[in-house]
């Protein structure tokens, strides 16, 4: 058991990647805290109904199961409910994992596409980790900030994104310098290209283009980012902070 007595927030854990860590922790032990997207005027709605069949997946597991919703682009929020859960329970492990895209050649990009994107993926990341700072150092906890391929080599029609990823593998950096001396590791994932949501909804086209530059011929699976995040979070990464894995079957070396 990796990760036994350890509680772990991730972030958009309702599905996808999201959800392959939330599991992969739990089997290793640890109990976790589903953050899942709720919309201030409307929490009731959204994905609740998901992160719960996930919470209740973890308590068979033997874990407990924390749930927490809000928008991560809205700082109000992420305070508040955060605020509201520390009274429940201290998590030592916080993986940055919602994200979104909104593709956009940049002749074409309207400003709202270009400010969603930021302010989620980056702005949103950061108000997440700013909101669990304090327990993560009175643990000696650890931050895993999933951020992409895409911020390392950049790709047309998603400038905004790109800039978001490589923002969040500056803030990682950043942050490894800064709390170390309080023992909390901060570390980044570049995943390739994972069978998710998000990758469904390209294009044949597009999916074909991405499949001639990976050399190992294959998209990746939630599990091969759970896997990696396991490590980054356990004792086996004690020595490793400020790095950023890249786990994109060789697409970007
Ligand atoms: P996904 O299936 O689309 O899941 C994204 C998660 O983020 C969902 O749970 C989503 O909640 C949550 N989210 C989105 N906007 C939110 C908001 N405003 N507030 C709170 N939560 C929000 O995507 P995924 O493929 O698992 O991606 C997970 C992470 O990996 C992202 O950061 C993504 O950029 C990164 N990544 C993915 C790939 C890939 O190939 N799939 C590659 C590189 C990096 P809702 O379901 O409510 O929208």
């Amino acid at each position: 058991m990796l990760l036994q007595g350890k509680t772990a927030f991730i972030t958009g854990a309702s599905r996808g990647i999201g959800e392959s860590i939330a599991l992969a922790f739990a089997r290793e032990g640890a109990d976790i805290v589903v953050h899942y997207y709720a919309h201030k005027s409307d929490p009731e709605k959204n994905l609740r109904a998901e992160a719960e069949t996930l919470a209740a997946k973890i308590r068979d597991m033997g874990r407990k199961a924390y749930l927490c919703g809000f928008d991560i682009g809205d700082r109000e929020m992420v305070d508040a409910e955060i605020k509201k859960l520390l009274v429940e329970v201290t998590p030592n492990i916080l993986i940055n994992n919602a994200g979104i895209t909104a593709d956009n050649l940049a002749m074409r990009m309207k400003p709202e596409e270009w400010e969603r994107v930021i302010n989620i993926n980056l702005s949103g990341s950061f108000w997440v980790t700013q909101a669990l700072m304090r327990p993560l150092m009175k643990n000696a906890g650890c931050i895993v900030n999933i951020a992409s391929v895409i911020g390392q080599m950049g790709n047309i029609g998603q400038a905004n994104y790109a800039a978001s990823k490589a923002g969040l593998i500056g803030m990682t950096k950043s942050l490894a310098r800064e709390l170390a001396s309080k023992k909390v590791r901060v570390n980044a994932i570049a995943p390739g290209f994972i069978e998710t949501a998000m990758t469904h909804a390209m294009t044949d086209e597009a999916r074909k283009g991405l499949m001639d530059i990976i050399p190992l011929k294959e998209t990746g699976k939630p599990e091969d980012i759970a896997n990696a995040a396991l490590f980054l979070s356990s004792d086996m990464a004690r020595y490793i902070t400020g790095e950023v894995l890249k786990v994109n079957g060789g697409m970007y070396m």
